[in-house]
């Protein structure tokens, strides 16, 4: 792998968690109940993978690939200001596009893929990584096709991670009623199947704590601990 570039999520306990934070050339899929934090981080990170190298950053570009339409971009502003940036410029270095159909999301990284290697860009986040599959394939026919539409997308994610030594960051909500049985809470049965959980290298699981307290448990990481950790969503972002 080319050299790894760990940026920071803007909670030192959750950096401490990731062995410091969110890595390049791979994959980190973020799955939990509605309002748990997941598109908060995405938001956070739109700002901290600017930041340059020595203070934790990435020193790159933001590319933002939206499904739910909940990105946010008045959201950016405080969290620039957190970190001493200004927010015009930041908002300017993350391109974002809104996805409304698994192919239109498949042609989004096409053109992602071909913008990146003139430019550095050093995150990547796709939130969420298969809401159009669900809205897409409804029928219980066709989950083996949407598995193999999923892991055509998954293997074009990990390929862009490694290309361009960029970190995906990759979210899943997790429904709490399974209907179809496909889609249920068991983080070790989680939404997408195996598919899902085999393309990323690291998964994090997010719940609600108290008040606006999160929890944040890490899963199926190669080289860390499965522990967990409490952070705090602040109007500056993720902190602890
Ligand atoms: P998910 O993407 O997991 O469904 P979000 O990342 O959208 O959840 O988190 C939503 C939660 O973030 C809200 O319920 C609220 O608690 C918190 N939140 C959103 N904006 C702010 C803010 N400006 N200041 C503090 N907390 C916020
Ligand atoms: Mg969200």
């Amino acid at each position: 792998r080319k050299s790894v570039i760990r940026i920071t999520t803007g909670s030192q306990s959750l950096d401490e968690l990731l062995g410091g934070g969110i890595e390049t050339s791979a994959i980190t899929e973020a799955f939990g109940e509605f309002r748990s934090g997941k598109t908060q981080l995405a938001h956070t990170l739109c700002v901290s993978t600017q930041l340059p190298t020595n203070m934790r950053g990435g020193n790159g570009k933001v590319a933002y690939i939206d499904t739910e339409g909940t990105f946010r971009p008045d959201r950016i502003i405080p969290i620039a200001e957190r970190f001493g940036m200004d927010p015009a410029a930041v908002l300017d270095n993350i391109v974002y596009a809104r996805a409304y159909t698994y192919e239109h999301q498949y042609n989004l990284l096409l053109g992602l893929a071909a913008k990146m290697s003139g430019e550095q860009f050093r995150l990547l986040i796709v939130d969420s990584v298969i809401a159009l599959f669900r809205v897409d394939f409804t029928g219980r026919g066709e989950l083996a096709e949407r598995q193999q539409k999923l892991a055509q997308m998954l293997s074009r994610l990990t390929k862009i991670a490694e290309e361009f030594n960029v970190a995906v960051y990759m979210t899943n909500q997790v429904i709490a009623d399974p209907g179809g049985g496909v889609f249920i809470s068991d983080p070790k049965k989680p939404a997408g199947g195996h598919v899902l959980a085999h393309a990323a290298t690291i998964r994090l699981m997010f719940r609600k704590g108290k008040g606006e307290q999160r929890v944040c448990k890490v899963f199926d990481a190669p080289n860390l601990p499965e522990a967990e950790h409490v952070f705090q969503i602040t109007p500056g972002g993720i902190a602890d």
